[in-house]
This record gives C-alpha cells, structure tokens and sequence, in this order.
C-alpha cells in the first residue's frame, strides 16, 4: 500500500479476533465496576486545552511534549483528550456533582491521545478504562479503589502486587520537596538534562527518572515528613487492606507522573513487560475540582490501558471461540438460510456459507467460526432430526429439529457461565 494511506504512526486497527480479547476485557471491567456501584461516565473525545494544561499540570510530560491541540475554525483552542481524570473533574464541577448523592461513584472506557513515541503496547491512540470516586476522604474510599483495581486484574488471571506511596498534602508535602530539591541541586552536575529541568518545574518527578536510579537511595524519604494526618491516612489504608487480603509493597519513591496528586498513589506492575512495566496507577488528588473553579472535594481514583494489559496477559487470556452456530446445506436449496433466520429470530448466533460450497468446505469454514455446525437438507433432516457437530470436540449428536433452538440455547448458556465462573474469583 502507498505510505499516504497508512493509518497514522502509533495507531492501531484492531482487528478479530483481538476485537474480542478487547471485548472479553470490556465485559470484566464493566461487571466489576457494577459490582462495586460505579457508574459510567463518557465525556468528549477533545476539551478546551485549558482544561487539560490546569488539570494535568503545566509541567507534565503530557501537557509539554505529548499534546495533540489544535484550533477549530471558530478559533478555540481544542485538546484531544490525553486521559480521563482530569476531563471526569471538568464534568463533576460543570454539572454539579457535588449535590448529588455522595459519594459519587463513576467509570470509563474511552480512548486517549498522546504523542508518545511508539513502542510495545503503546499507542498514540489508546484505550483506558478508569474509575473516580468523588466525596469520600477517609482511607477507606482509597481501599475500595484499590480493591476494586485488584479485583478487575485477578478477575484476567494476574496475581496482582500493589505499590503504595502517599506524597503527604499541603501540610507537609512543601518541605519534603524542598528537602528533595536541596538534595539533587548538590547533584545538579550528575543529573540527566530532563531531570535539570524537573529540578525547577516538577522536583518530585526526580526520583521518576529510569538514568538517575543511583541518586534515588540517597534522597530524603518521604515518610520523614509526613504530618500526623497523612500518617494516620496510609497506616489505616495498609492495615484495612492487610485485613482484606491485598498484598501491598511501600515503595516510598513512588510518585507518578501527573501533579495533581494529593496522599495516596499507587501502582501495579508486570513482570513480563520490561522496562515499562506498570500495567495500572492511580491515587488520591483532592485538590483537582478547586482548578476548575469547583468546591473543594476528595477524589481518588485509577486508570489502566487496556492495550498494555492485554498485551501483559497474552496468550494466557485469548479470545473467546464465538459461541456461534453455523448451518451447513446438503446439496442445492435455502433450507440452511430459512433455518438460520428462525434461530436468530430466537436470539441465537447464526452464521450460513453464501458461498454455495460443498458440504466438506463448507465443515471446514464453520471450523474457524463456530462452535457448531448443524448439517441441514439431509436424510435426517427429512427425518426430523438434525446432526449438530461440536467442532471442539468433534462428536456428532442427533436433535430433534423442533428442539434445535432449545438445545443450542441450553450449551451456550453453560459455555457462558464457565467463562463467567473462570472471571468470578
Ligand atoms: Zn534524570
Ligand atoms: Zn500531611
């Protein structure tokens, strides 16, 4: 193909059948969220750039070099969305959330975009999935959150760990990040060039940096500055999740990236995935809904990209086989076309050939995309009967035609509730 019609570098078509490892994921999240009272929230795919330059901070990577911002005809300045946090406190002070019944419980599955470089499972357009929980303050809403994360990757097979940090509040969080500024400014000469400039715009994200690690070890820790609340905050949300269960690890260089956080942040992480290894973040940013000139509200939340964690799950976690039916004719006729009708008209998933194949081509394509064939236009059809092959096991059994709906309904409900009890713990 002429390079002038390849999609854009750093985007992706997804095609079947990862389509359906997408989905397969779409499901889980939306069943977990459910489970725990989220609703969901869809907000424009741009904003104003205002909201994002105040939302996410002025010194962060996404505002600074990862932008895609352009101006309408109109002349508005327009930013596509690089992540649902802050788009979701937009919409919380716009529409007033803060009157409704709180806590106000919400989730996403929208694309983002950001002009990274491209690399494994990182797409300038991608898909995150995230939930916000505004109006609660006390630790426990950063464990239901967190909960609720490890719930969604145990529910796809990963034995998740958890990173857990508090970067302190307005209380205390000046003097550790002047401390942290006072002691990489004696090392301004060994740092990297990114890091020369972080020193003055976003000193915490120091210890973020992949080529200073041997600078970290020597920094001040964080939880020689906390004050008694925000010490009183992380010891109550380790031992509540202790208790439930979740193992944590403190990771007191824990920072993330963004500047709106506020106490808690936290991580996930895969082993399989390298260098860029974290497959899920959030934290607590109480602060945020006050830059768009809203009420003071504590929020905390998390944000994953579905690519990266598909990616980190691979083959472990396919596609689901469709749980489909495909009508094979015997001889010349419509009789398989008719028959297909009728079952999709009894909410099943049909397919027919079209193609006016033999029966054994035809065995062969409903093979790659179905779960059965039934062989219609036979002397057993005549009959009343029809042969339905499990084209996983490759036995045969006779139904009886007028059961043939009733029995199909029957397997795929039980197929389904397998998959759903694979997903459950
Ligand atoms: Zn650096
Ligand atoms: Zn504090």
């Amino acid at each position: 193909m002429n390079d002038r019609w390849r999609r854009p570098r750093g985007t992706q078509d997804v095609l079947p059948p990862e389509s359906a490892r997408v989905e397969r994921f779409r499901r889980v999240f939306y069943d977990w969220a459910e489970r725990y009272g989220y609703e969901e929230i869809q907000t424009p795919v741009f904003e104003q750039t205002a909201v994002f330059v105040e939302g996410v901070g002025q010194a962060t990577d996404i505002v600074q070099h990862e932008r895609y911002t352009f101006v309408d005809a109109g002349g508005t300045s327009l930013t596509l969305r690089p992540e649902g946090t802050a788009a979701v406190a937009r919409a919380y002070v716009e529409h007033g959330m803060n009157a409704w019944p709180q806590p106000v419980r919400l989730f996403y599955w929208q694309p983002m975009f950001r002009r990274e470089r491209p690399q494994a499972g990182r797409f300038r357009q991608h898909q995150q999935y995230g939930v916000e929980l505004y109006g609660a303050e006390g630790f426990e809403a950063d464990a239901e959150v967190i909960l609720l994360a490890t719930r969604i990757l145990a529910a796809v097979g990963k034995t998740p760990r958890v990173r857990l940090n508090s970067l302190g509040d307005a209380a205390c969080r000046p003097a550790y990040r002047q401390a942290l500024v006072a002691y990489y400014a004696e090392h301004r000469a060994e740092l990297c060039e990114d890091c020369q400039a972080r020193l003055e715009h976003n000193p915490l994200r120091l210890l973020d940096c992949k080529r200073d690690q041997h600078l970290k070890a020597g920094a001040p820790d964080i939880r020689d500055f906390w004050c008694e609340p925000c010490r009183d905050h992380f010891a109550g949300l380790t031992a509540l999740l202790a208790d439930l269960g979740v193992e944590v690890d403190h990771d007191k260089n824990l920072v993330r990236g963004l500047d709106y956080y506020h106490r808690t942040v936290f991580e996930v992480d895969d082993e399989g995935l390298g260098a860029q290894n974290t497959i899920l973040g959030g934290g607590r940013y109480d602060g945020l809904p006050a830059r768009f000139e809203g009420p003071a509200v504590p929020a905390v939340g998390f944000a994953g990209g579905v690519e990266r964690l598909l990616l980190a799950l691979g083959d472990a976690w396919p596609a689901i086989r469709p749980a489909r039916v495909y009508l094979a004719q015997i001889g010349t006729g419509t009789e398989a076309l008719r028959w297909a009708e009728r079952l999709r008209a009894e909410g099943l998933p049909v397919v027919t050939d079209l193609l006016g194949r033999s029966l054994k081509a035809q065995m062969k394509d409903a093979a790659r995309r179905a779960r059965w064939a039934v062989m219609v236009g036979g002397q057993e059809w005549a009959a009343g009967r029809a042969p339905v092959r499990d084209l996983v096991t490759g036995t045969t059994v006779e139904v009886a035609r007028d059961e043939l709906a009733a029995w199909l309904r029957a397997r795929i409900a039980t197929l389904a509730q397998e998959q759903d009890g694979q997903e459950e713990r």
